[in-house]
């Protein structure tokens, strides 16, 4: 008697094998693309000492306050978190492992994080990022290479549409000054505030510009501006980001009300957009986060980061078409009778070891089934060909090659081969087909 089903958790998805092959893509896309900018990888554990958090992130933050999947470990009672984003556990790496004693590093890391935000397009409890970190680089060039980098991943996945937001959040003292007349101005309107930016308003006003609540749009757009704050070193570093971008002929727009979601960063804040996906439309997000480094206990260095949700991308390249070419397996192997199966799985092998991707028959029952249901398997593998062993194949030494594929007049060709000779025939094979 079959038991109840056991269903996953709410907000959580599983990569279906159809989908395989897109996210491959993108990640492969991605690898290579980080190569040519010379970041390197690194993994972190998915749990990490919640204060790591809590300092890192921002106590007053949407994550801190509402998103973490805390608990207590039950063997020493230590407070964990599921990690909620990448930065903070790669800078704590970093730090732990003295990383940056010999200079800067760039880093790069995927995986999932986990938030526990209301489930809806584009937002689940789990999901997946891609994100680098450049330690140790004070310019607006490390900026700007992040955001070169992003560009030419869309780029490379054929994504011409995003759209490139970018900010100044300026330093501490700056935001204090902006700080006073945006908690002067937000008091003048509090009947109008929601119950989030009403708590918000003295604890981080700045966050209440990043609402969603679509009613209090109008409001935080006449709010005080921060680049009206903003002193000359700041600047300097905003619009030298700003000609490095125009320079490389990447469109932009300043959006002033763009703070993100997280609180340790400063200066350069960026994101990118599309109109594409709803009201989840930002496919990724970085700046810069000078004071991090040194709030996590490290010694103070310069960085700057960028985070990419992968759902988001994924999602956006299907409503977009661009998928990735299906690709077969390249051969299948048929066979029939005890002996004959036992030779398959040597020959299957030898291919494999020469470099070909090869599916064995195999079937529920333990049998092989008729030759024609074999054949119907094959041909919906997607196979290139498929190699037929029988009892009069392990009488001969020889295997039956069968073309499922390929050029004109190719379609059903079959010949037999010599056993010891099957892999060079299939090389053959592939090689005159692809002349
Ligand atoms: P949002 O404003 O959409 O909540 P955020 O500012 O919280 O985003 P970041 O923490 O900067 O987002 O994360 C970077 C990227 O990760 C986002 O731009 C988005 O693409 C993706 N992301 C963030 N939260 C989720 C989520 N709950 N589900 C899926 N993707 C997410
Ligand atoms: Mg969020």
């Amino acid at each position: 008697m079959s038991q109840e089903k056991i269903a996953g958790i709410r907000g959580m998805n599983d990569m279906l094998p159809a989908e395989a092959p897109l996210w491959e893509h993108v990640e492969q896309v991605a690898r290579s693309m980080l190569r040519a900018y010379g970041y390197q990888q690194i993994r972190t554990p998915i749990v990490e000492n919640t204060q790591l958090f809590k300092r890192g992130i921002g106590e007053v933050t949407d994550i801190v306050e509402k998103e973490m999947y805390s608990f207590e470990d039950r063997l020493n009672g230590e407070q964990l978190t599921l990690r909620p984003e990448g930065t903070a556990a790669a800078v704590r790496s970093a730090i732990e492992h003295n990383l940056l004693y010999d200079g800067p590093k760039r880093l790069w890391y995927i995986g999932p994080m986990f938030r526990h935000e209301r489930p809806q397009r584009g937002r689940y409890h789990q999901f997946y990022q891609l994100g680098v970190e450049a330690l140790g680089f004070a310019g607006p060039d490390a900026d700007a290479e992040i955001i070169l980098m992003c560009h030419r991943l869309f780029t490379d996945l054929g994504l011409i549409g995003l759209k490139l937001e970018i900010n100044s959040l300026g330093q501490a003292e700056e935001r204090a000054a902006h700080r006073k007349d945006l908690i002067a101005y937000l008091e003048q309107h509090t009947d109008k505030l929601d119950e989030d930016a009403r708590r918000r308003l003295h604890t981080n006003p700045l966050r209440v510009l990043d609402t969603k609540n679509l009613a209090l749009q109008d409001l935080v757009s006449a709010a005080p501006r921060l680049a009206d704050y903003l002193g000359e070193e700041s600047r300097a570093h905003f619009e030298g980001l700003q000609s490095l971008l125009k320079a490389n002929n990447i469109p932009y727009k300043i959006n002033h009300r763009l703070v993100r979601g997280l609180d340790y960063y400063n200066l350069t804040v960026f994101e990118w957009v599309t109109d594409k996906l709803g009201a989840q439309g930002t496919v990724a997000g970085g700046g810069r986060y000078d004071p991090l480094i040194a709030q996590i206990g490290g010694k103070s260095a310069p960085a700057c980061g960028l985070a990419m949700g992968l759902e988001r991308l994924i999602e956006l390249l299907k409503e977009e078409n661009l998928l990735p070419e299906e690709e077969g397996c390249d051969v299948y192997m048929v066979h029939q009778g005890e002996a004959a199966r036992a030779q398959a799985l040597i020959l299957a092998e030898r291919l494999r070891d020469a470099g070909l991707n090869v599916i064995f028959h195999s079937t529920a029952d333990g049998g092989s089934g008729s030759f024609k249901s074999q054949m119907k398997k094959a041909d919906a593998s997607g196979a290139a060909y498929a190699v037929i062993i029988g009892e009069d194949e392990i009488a001969a030494s020889a295997a039956q090659l069968k073309s499922l594929r390929g050029g004109e007049g190719a379609e059903g060709q079959q010949r037999s081969v010599p056993a010891d000779q099957l892999v060079e025939a299939v090389i053959d094979a592939f090689v005159s087909a692809s002349e």
